[in-house]
């Protein structure tokens, strides 16, 4: 199947064809650097770092523009509230940005390019806009004359007509239509201002996005990205900036938008003060949790956060961490041999295998659908673990192919979903042991332990509990179990026998 992705301007799901195959021009518009990010924007940030990745993961090679807004009204009060130049705001928080991307692990995108270094290319639309009769100047004010572009509202799918009932009564009188926005703004005494043929001013926030899109993707490209809070007016002014501009033609040929993350029923917002910062979640929970959380509802849905989701993404991310762990272990800990197999559970796993990356791709080409490819990667643990549970020790060298063939598709299908499955070094895990675990197993194995490793000693104990167990020794079996919990070892009884690991590792 073919990727196919929904076209906000045609709002159906359409199929995805670059104008030139080799190359796709994408463009997501990046934050307006004022504040730290919060959990909602992260989710878009990582929406379309997945689409990013998932293009690459199927042979496209990518142009990724995602710009710095670092010249606002919010930062200029900002600035103001702190007694400091707006580009100290705008310089700490575009660091905190790259931070927190980082902490994210956003894959960098090709360009990142700031609106403050591309004035000189606003001015140049603005002054094509003008000629063409689209844009007027007032006192140093240019704006957009939306009623001489006659597609606006096409995007929103709303007529000029809709947009004024909304109408405040407040509209400024030197506007020719109160839905005319500001290209250029003149600047008040201490703001950041550039000289224009208009008087010394400064862009409009809009008029940014047109800029440095045409600069390096030029005027028509393939992906525009963002939040849907930005479809209007931002994605729409746009459009009319752009395509008012140009001498004919659409400026973007798939619009893609992101749902929103509320917070009961409210959008999280930093004006609405129901923000969670990523940088607090990154640090109690790390970017795979979040990453899992964003993934496990489609793009373009809304998520309503809560610890729930959290609680939930922990266990999914734990559950994949385990399978490549139960894994590691088995290749680890048997020898080769070809006794005992069962051809019909190999082959069951090896078809597993296959059936997920299928079923990841045509769930991911149905516009990205990360929830329905999560699926895919958790049946395929499941199959794991199925197999794991029908097989004792020893494995034959097709079991053992079938199971790296199986960890290999896992890493492939997580890797290509920016995930990273990360298992405790073993050297740490046997640091982390304490010195008890010997005492322990010197007394329930009845054997001298000096010397052998920590983490060997514990599966040596639980099997005899395992043996405990079956035999109905419960006072043994607790024993054992009871030592290993109060040394802060957790166990877990697995349908593939029982896994430990040490408390929160
Ligand atoms: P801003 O810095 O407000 O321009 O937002 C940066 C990006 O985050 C934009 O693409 C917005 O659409 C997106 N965004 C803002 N708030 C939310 C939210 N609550 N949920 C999802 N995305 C959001
Ligand atoms: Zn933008």
């Amino acid at each position: 199947m073919a990727l196919r992705v929904f076209n906000t301007l045609t709002r159906r799901k359409e199929d995805f064809t670059p104008r030139e195959p080799a190359r796709v021009g994408m463009y997501v518009c990046g934050p307006t650097v004022y504040n730290y990010i919060h959990v909602g924007n992260a989710r878009t940030y990582l929406s379309f770092d997945v689409i990013y990745r998932y293009l690459k993961y199927g042979g496209h090679d990518v142009v990724y523009v995602r710009n710095i807004t670092d010249v606002e009204d919010k930062i200029i009060n900002k600035a103001k509230e702190e007694g400091v130049e707006p580009a100290e705001i705008a310089e700490r928080f575009t660091r905190a940005f790259h931070e927190d991307a980082k902490g994210l692990g956003l894959a960098k995108p090709t360009v990142e390019p700031k609106a403050t270094e591309h004035i000189r290319e606003m001015i140049s639309i603005i002054k094509r806009l003008i000629e063409k009769d689209l844009a007027y100047a007032v006192d140093g004010d240019v704006y957009f004359e939306v009623t001489k572009f006659p597609g606006y509202g096409k995007l929103a799918n709303r007529t000029l007509e809709d947009m004024r009932a909304g109408e405040r009564v407040d509209v400024d009188p030197r506007k020719r239509h109160p839905m005319d926005f500001a290209l250029w703004k003149s600047s008040k005494p201490g703001e950041p201002h550039w000289d224009s043929p208009w008087g010394t001013g400064r862009p409009g926030w809009h008029i940014e996005c047109s800029a440095m899109s045409e600069k390096y993707l030029g005027m028509g490209f393939d992906i525009h990205g963002g939040g849907q809070d930005l479809i209007f007016p931002h994605h729409e002014n746009e459009i009319a900036q752009s395509e008012g501009a140009s001498a004919g033609g659409s400026f973007v040929k798939y619009w893609l938008h992101g749902g929103m993350v509320n917070i009961g029923e409210e959008k999280m917002a930093k004006s609405l003060g129901n923000v969670i910062l990523v940088r607090d979640l990154l640090a109690e929970h790390g970017k795979d949790v979040l990453r899992l959380l964003a993934l496990s509802t489609h793009y373009r849905s809304p998520i309503d956060f809560g610890p729930d989701k959290i609680k939930e993404a922990t266990a999914a991310y734990d559950r994949v961490v385990n399978a490549v762990r139960r894994i590691e272990r088995r290749l680890d800990s048997t020898t080769a041999s070809s006794f005992g197999e069962n051809p019909q559970a190999v082959n069951a796993l090896s078809s597993a295998s296959r059936r997920a990356r299928e079923e990841f791709g045509a769930a991911m080409d149905d516009d990205f659908n990360t929830a329905a490819a999560l699926a895919s990667i958790f049946e395929l643990v499941k199959e794991i673990n199925m197999f794991l549970e029908g097989h004792d020790a020893a494995l034959s060298m097709e079991a053992r192919d079938a199971l790296e063939d199986a960890r290999g598709v896992l890493f492939e299908l997580t890797g290509a979903l920016g995930l990273e499955i990360k298992l405790p070094e073993e050297e740490d895990v046997e640091d982390l042991l304490p010195e008890a675990v010997y005492t322990l197993a010197a007394e329930v194995l009845k054997a001298d332990v000096v010397g052998a490793s920590k983490r060997e000693l514990i599966d040596q104990v639980l099997a005899l509990r395992e043996v405990a167990r079956s035999k109905k020794d419960w006072v043994t079996a607790d024993f054992i179990r009871k030592g290993l919990v109060d040394m802060g070892i957790e166990i877990e009884d697995t349908p593939a026998g029982p896994e430990w690991r040490i408390r929160g590792k």
